[in-house]
């Protein structure tokens, strides 16, 4: 079959591997479509994701696909059904999973990360990591559970209250789910701050009251709520001190692991300040196919690309240096 496989840092390569031959507990899945996200650039390059890829391997953690062969000890899926893959899986025996937070797994493996990926023809993966989708739900919306997922996670993070002044730091990919999530839930004020002006048009019909460009005029504003979805210093540091009193600040945004940031450590007690993080998706796949189901974020408008897995690398390694917002692979009909 077809693989699109990592075989050293910053080196892939589509190649005819052999097709995988699902364990007893594991069910063999063709895929549909794979997301490629910035995680993946960082995998390419070397620096860890959810945990860390070690070559060869098959990225692709944003999946969806139809189930082609079940283990003979599989009981809640059969031949046929459509689905979608949660990639991470906990151990379910380390202190954190014993309490149910399974996130925080002190063994966490993850496909597209520390096994085999979507990026290839056929996956195998364990029976409790799949989800089955609705008929109504397409393969390439389904492909996007796992951010929603992860964002919807982060969401629960926050305490969000109708009359909240809410900010968006990025106006990427995930910065639109936040827009969207914070829509729905009838947020008042919703500022987002980017650079990419041709975005504004969508940024506004997702939900989004004022788009502000940070580096071409100063808002002498604070807010209650403020998401970094960038992941830079100079941002992190932003969300901080954009933060009303008593203001909420989740650091989404995925860095590089050797970065600091300058924090007012009086702005914190004197401002009440909670700073959160959100690590991956807990609990929240079912949610997350009920509000791609329920078109809550229109997913389908917010893919800018589809792509081969031939077209991939030069997309992670920086080569094709387009404008993409969220890029898609289509693996089979
Ligand atoms: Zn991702
Ligand atoms: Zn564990």
């Amino acid at each position: 079959m077809k693989a699109l496989v990592l075989t050293e840092i910053e080196k892939m390569e589509v190649q005819d591997i052999k097709e995988p031959k699902p364990l007893p507990k594991e069910v063999k899945i063709q895929m549909k479509y794979v997301g490629i996200c910035g995680t993946d650039k960082h995998l390419y390059q070397g620096l860890p994701g959810s945990a860390t890829a070690t070559p060869p391997i098959v990225l692709g953690h944003e999946n969806s696909g139809i189930v082609v062969e079940a283990g003979h000890l599989v009981d809640s899926l059969k031949v046929g059904d459509r689905v979608t893959i949660d990639p991470n899986i906990p151990c379910l025996h380390c202190r954190y999973c014993h309490e149910g937070r399974i996130h925080l797994c002190e063994n966490l493996e993850a496909a597209g990360v520390t096994r085999n990926g979507g990026m290839e023809e056929f996956v195998t993966v364990p029976e409790r990591c799949v989800y089955k989708i609705p008929d109504t739900l397409s393969y390439k919306a389904a492909a996007m559970t796992e951010p929603v997922s992860c964002v919807v996670h982060g969401f629960q993070e926050l305490e969000i209250k109708q009359h909240y002044k809410t900010l968006v730091i990025g106006d990427g990919f995930v910065g639109q789910l936040f827009i969207s999530l914070l829509k729905a839930r009838n947020v008042g004020e919703i500022y987002v701050s980017g650079h990419n002006e041709k975005k504004i048009p969508l940024l506004k019909e997702i939900g989004a009251d004022v788009v502000f460009d940070p580096e071409k005029e100063q808002l002498n504003e604070t807010f209650d709520v403020i998401i970094e979805c960038v992941g830079r210093p100079n941002t992190q540091e932003q969300a901080i001190q954009m933060a009303a009193r008593g203001g909420q600040i989740l650091m989404f945004g995925v860095g590089d692991p050797k970065t600091e940031i300058q924090v007012n450590a009086y702005d914190i007690y004197f401002k009440e300040l909670i700073i959160k993080g959100a690590f991956i998706n807990p609990h929240v796949m079912e949610d997350a196919i009920s509000i791609l189901d329920h078109q809550v974020i229109n997913v389908e408008k917010l893919i800018t690309h589809e792509l081969t897995l031939e077209e991939v690398e030069a997309v992670l390694s920086g080569e094709n240096q387009e404008k993409i917002t969220k890029a898609v692979v289509k693996i089979s009909e």
